[in-house]
């Protein structure tokens, strides 16, 4: 019996009613029911037009194999992922698909600490599935069903715990929070408004067609906000992904950042606050990452690409700080999970405290150019693709911690991967300048393009 591979990078993906139809989400519920043993679990979902339809799907799957469950409705799944740690339960599940197109959904699954489950626990699911052994419950024994109320003002308060309400409080910031129309609006404006900032909103209606931006909050999508800036007069935006485990910014100028910049940033307060720390961040991230904690006394530990090997590790080692380029925060303090609202927090906090404006704040840092690109890749070929380009590049200094990552003479790379949720090879770069970025990811894209197109 061949184990059927289900589960990507974060959980498991594909389009609604194509990829994931109902039929497989009762399927897939029963499963993970049974791996959890008919255990007590908590639910919730983003706010797309196929989460309700999946959600029910995936809970007779959960409640036909004895698990009792406790539904919080539509909840960032930081805010899931924070109640599960606090809660006497076995683990959760959140239907979502995060920063993907509207068509899109996913299931993913959360282990009791709060955090996605590993990867072995994930492989144990897909052989239940694969096999068909699910253990459906007699009449007697089929799970309850019922609502948890009030856990996202459970969310909201812990966050404020991390935060000095009185510097953000006096130094009265104004921000725009654009949600993306994702499930952020339920907490990011009111968070920040509860600190004492003056908040805007843009693209606030939770709505799974997305009408304001794509789901991912990437620079290019973000011109409604960095034009808010301007017209507010603002010192902070921030844009989430679709279920607000992201963050990225905006300073004052109407100017968006990559994620990795405002990771640094926040990275470098709180070694500033905890001398000595270690900060833990996939292979995708910039040099920048290492050189603040160079300065200021940290240590800096790699991992694959994907925000699960972030917070297993950190978990693992004990470190209460992660980040990734794409603008996920892990604040270990509340929860070593990507955080899109805790994220916002802290960033405000670091202004307030410091009275400086976004720009100076990030301007302070060390300069790198980075750029990124994507080159289109069927599923099945990505393996084949990837060795050939291992093949290739044995000339350079390689690292192949996850995909190929090729360190030039000038501390300049380019990181190569295939994606775990999109049929798509990634491609990052990082050079001294502007020009020598652009040029590496033209030059190393179509040398990808070029193998998938023989392959
Ligand atoms: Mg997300």
């Amino acid at each position: 019996m061949e184990i059927r591979r289900l589960f990507g990078t974060n959980g498991v993906r594909g389009v609604a009613n194509v990829d994931l139809t109902p039929e497989f989400a009762i399927e897939l519920g029963a499963s993970i029911g049974t791996f959890f043993d008919g255990g007590k679990l908590l639910v919730a979902r983003d706010g797309r037009t196929s989460s309700v339809m999946l959600l029910e799907a995936t809970v007779s799957g959960l409640m036909q194999s004895g698990c009792d469950i406790l539904d919080i409705g539509l909840a960032p799944t930081p805010a899931l992922q924070y109640v599960t740690r606090l809660s006497d339960v076995s683990g959760a599940v959140m239907i979502t698909a995060s920063h993907n197109p509207p068509e899109y959904n996913g299931i993913k699954v959360i282990d009791r600490d709060g955090v996605e489950l590993d990867r072995e626990k994930e492989v144990e699911i897909e052989k239940i599935y694969s096999t068909k052994g699910w253990k459906p419950k007699d009449w007697k024994n089929i799970g309850i069903r019922s609502s948890k109320s009030g856990a996202i003002d459970e969310y909201r308060e812990a966050m404020k715990c991390h935060v000095s309400e009185e510097c953000i409080r006096a130094a009265s910031l104004k921000v725009v929070v654009d949600p993306g129309n994702g499930v952020g609006a339920l907490v990011t404006p009111y968070l920040l408004r509860e600190l004492g900032c003056q908040v805007y909103t843009i693209n606030a209606n939770v709505d799974g067609h997305f009408p304001g931006r794509p789901p991912e909050p990437a620079i290019q999508h973000l011109s409604t906000l960095c034009a808010a800036m301007k017209a507010f007069g603002a010192d902070l935006g921030v844009a989430h992904d679709g279920d607000a485990d992201r963050a990225v910014f905006v300073d004052e100028t109407g100017m968006a950042h990559w994620g990795d910049r405002s990771v640094a940033l926040v990275e470098k307060y709180f070694l500033m606050e905890n001398p000595g720390e270690t900060v833990v961040t996939p292979v995708s991230s910039s040099v920048v990452v290492e050189e603040v904690a160079q300065a200021h006394g940290g240590k800096v530990v790699w991992t694959p690409v994907g925000s699960i090997n972030v917070s297993r590790t950190m978990l693992k080692i004990g470190a209460k700080f992660g980040g990734e380029e794409n603008g996920g925060i892990f604040y270990g303090p509340h929860i070593a999970v990507r955080d899109g609202a805790m994220a916002a927090a802290l960033v405000a906090d670091i202004m307030s405290k410091t009275r400086k404006s976004l720009s100076t704040l990030l301007n302070e840092l060390p300069k790198h150019h980075s750029s990124k690109s994507r080159v289109a890749c069927p599923n099945p070929l990505k393996d084949k693709v990837l060795e050939r380009l291992r093949q290739e590049t044995r000339k350079f200094k390689v690292e192949t911690l996850d995909g190929v990552k090729i360190w030039f003479e000038d501390r300049s790379w380019i990181l190569i991967r295939p994606s775990g949720t999109e049929p798509i090879f990634r491609l990052f770069a990082e050079a001294g300048t502007g020009e020598k970025v652009s040029a590496l990811v033209e030059e190393y894209s179509k040398i990808v393009d070029k193998i998938v197109k023989s392959s």
